[in-house]
């Protein structure tokens, strides 16, 4: 384990990890082979047999390149283990088939991704899944005595921001014998550290602020060694490792994490307010906003408001259309965490799954813009707003 473990987020996003390279380089080298030579049989025994810890074979995550990614990504949730996966999607697929397989209840909005994921491909598997909203407490109090083990949800959530309160959750999973996995996609280590609040799992998908670029795609999961060790064997045999290219490349973008968020946390809030402002925007959903419904818990549980924020556009569905077509600095593209501005109609794109009414009853509007907020100034992301907005 780094020595950074008591050291500042900062610090161990930078020094995370032991993984030390003979030639002095400070960073770990990028192993790109598939399998590991030994001097002897007994030796490579000792590895097989987990005697001795050692790289053996890319996919088993047996690599230094991914040694040194887990460790980093542990020490920044604050967990024993982290697992690197291929994808943020992989992570949740190891995640659902080792712990959720005695019922699954997944809260509130979700990535379209995980929600077709637990109504239609796991009950195939004969796992019960249920997707209750967050407003729907008492279902998920019956849903637990009823034995579900797994409650799983995002906080804030996608596109609406909603948030759940996660010492609550853990409090009431944990008194029926159940687990809690959080995705922190959205807020990101640097806003809010689910471990601490009690949760059991964090779940990344690591293609976004982890990444920060959009130039990779990946997925981790953080917990408990106890939690964290079944899930090894599902993540090996379904094969969905990380390549030792793509997780040099997170560790590269996890030293800069931080300055990162923090200014995607202080443009969002500029973003945000300016839009609250604004005569052509019904509403804005973000955290930092005082009379947003979150905000009191938001500045309880966590350290900042985020980089996400959601605008709905007066007038309809068309008229949000035609401002997401009109902006010129944020790219129309589904996705977020970026260094560019984002910009998404949840009705098109991660919503385009749902059936309108479907979409209704979860309060995602055909007039909502979810927009991930980059690095650019936020001045011109402002204006650009405006005259997509004016015209
Ligand atoms: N969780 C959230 C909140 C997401 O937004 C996404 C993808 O957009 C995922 C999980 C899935 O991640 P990936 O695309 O890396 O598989």
């Amino acid at each position: 384990m780094s020595e950074t473990t008591t050291c500042g987020l900062a610090t161990r996003a930078i020094h995370g990890t032991t993984q030390t390279d003979a030639h002095g380089s400070p960073h770990t080298p990028i192993y790109n082979t598939t399998t590991f030579a030994f001097p002897s049989t007994a030796e490579l025994l000792d590895v097989i047999d987990g005697k001795k810890p050692g790289a053996l074979y890319t996919r088993y995550g047996l690599n230094p390149s991914i040694f040194a990614l887990e460790e980093t990504l542990a020490g920044l949730e604050g967990a024993e283990l982290a697992w690197a996966f291929c994808s943020g999607m992989a992570a949740e697929t190891a995640l659902f088939l080792t712990h959720g397989r005695d019922g699954i209840v997944c809260v509130g909005d979700a990535y379209g991704g995980t929600l077709e994921l637990l109504a239609a491909q796991l009950p195939l598997l004969g796992i019960q899944t249920h997707l209750i909203l967050g407003s729907e407490q008492e279902r998920l109090d019956d849903l637990l005595a009823g034995g579900a083990k797994l409650i799983f949800f995002e906080t804030p959530t996608n596109p609406t921001l909603e948030l759940f309160d996660i010492r609550t959750m853990a409090a009431k999973a944990h008194a029926h014998g159940a687990r809690v996995a959080v995705d922190n996609t959205f807020a990101s280590p640097v806003n809010q550290h689910p471990l601490e609040l009690g949760a059991d799992f964090v779940v990344h998908s690591a293609t976004k602020y982890l990444g920060g670029h959009s130039d990779l795609t990946a997925g981790a999961l953080m917990g408990s060694k106890e939690l964290l060790l079944p899930v090894w064997n599902w993540r090996k045999n379904l094969g969905s490792m990380i390549a030792p290219e793509t997780a040099s490349l997170l560790s590269r973008s996890l030293r800069t994490l931080v300055v990162r968020v923090q200014q995607q946390n202080a443009s969002a809030q500029a973003v945000a307010e300016a839009m609250a402002r604004h005569p052509k925007v019904s509403r804005v959903f973000y955290p930092g906003l005082p009379d947003f419904p979150g905000h009191g818990l938001a500045k309880e549980q966590m350290h900042g408001f985020g980089g996400m924020l959601t605008i709905e556009v007066k007038d309809d569905g068309a008229a949000a259309t035609r401002v997401a077509d009109r902006l010129r600095l944020f790219a129309l593209a589904p996705s977020l965490g970026g260094a560019e501005s984002l910009v998404t109609q949840p009705c098109t794109t991660t919503h385009h799954g749902l059936t309108p009414e479907e979409r209704a009853r979860r309060g995602i509007s055909d007039a909502m813009l979810r927009l991930s907020i980059g690095l650019e100034d936020s001045a011109d992301l402002i204006a650009d707003l405006e005259q997509a907005l004016q015209s």
